[in-house]
């Protein structure tokens, strides 16, 4: 497609005159894709990301859906053999949207689904440490050992302990109800924590990813425009 100057585009979309904007870029207050960019001259496209001062300048509106994941279909934005998540969400057809992290195919629950590459790197950044809070369904007694056990952080590979992680028993018995908080985004982490101490997953959904919540008068399968509040609870 077309291409334009940094500096042009951004004095285009209104952060300042040409000479402003040539001095926030070589103060390094501009990324385009993630990186700080100090060449006024650099040419982007529309598919560059450019943020100034962590806010993206941008013709494309973002766009932010909250999905209500059912079990079923995958995380992804488009799979030959299964619906995907995207699918889901009838403005799909516009192509640009992408899920915000993965959820395990039986997974349910909170999936935010947006055209913002720039909060996606920043919401599932390992250094950021998101929180992340899911209720889960477990085989098996949970007790007060596994809370600490969570606690300590669980040993997942040789080379990888989870983070202190929050587990809080709603129910015990022989299958028990648990809400536990991880604040990284390892490939089948809750499941693989519970199976390190010797109890099955029957049932997970995740209910919070950062401050934004699952709104509850969802169904699986629904979603909504997140609010310009919930937006805000994001960045
Ligand atoms: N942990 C899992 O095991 N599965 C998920 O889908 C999410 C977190």
């Amino acid at each position: 497609g077309e291409s334009l100057r940094l500096d042009k585009y951004l004095a285009d979309m209104g952060v300042g005159t040409r000479s402003e904007v040539k001095g926030y870029i070589r103060k390094g207050r501009v990324k385009v894709n993630s990186q700080v960019e100090k060449q006024p001259e650099r040419k982007i496209t529309g598919e560059d990301t450019v943020t100034f001062d962590e806010r993206r300048i941008s013709y494309i509106e973002t766009e932010y859906y909250m999905l209500n994941k059912p079990a079923g279909v995958v995380s992804a934005t488009r799979d030959k053999l299964s619906s995907t998540v995207v699918d889901l969400i009838d403005e799909g057809k516009r192509k640009d949207l992408f899920p915000v992290g993965r959820l395990d195919k039986d997974t349910e629950g909170l999936l935010l689904i947006t055209n913002d590459g720039d909060l996606a790197h920043r919401l599932l950044s390992p250094k950021k440490h998101v929180k992340k809070l899911y209720f889960a369904r477990v085989q098996g007694r949970v007790e007060m050992e596994d809370v600490l056990r969570f606690q300590e952080g669980i040993t997942l590979e040789e080379d990888f302990t989870t983070l202190p992680a929050e587990l809080l028993i709603k129910k015990t018995g022989e299958e028990s109800e648990v809400f536990v908080t991880v604040c990284e985004g390892k490939f089948h982490q809750i499941k693989r924590m519970f199976e390190a101490v010797g109890k099955e997953v029957l049932y997970l959904k995740r209910l919070k990813m950062g401050e934004l919540a699952l709104d509850e008068t969802l169904c699986p399968g629904e979603y909504r425009k997140l609010t310009r509040e919930e937006i805000e609870l994001l960045k």
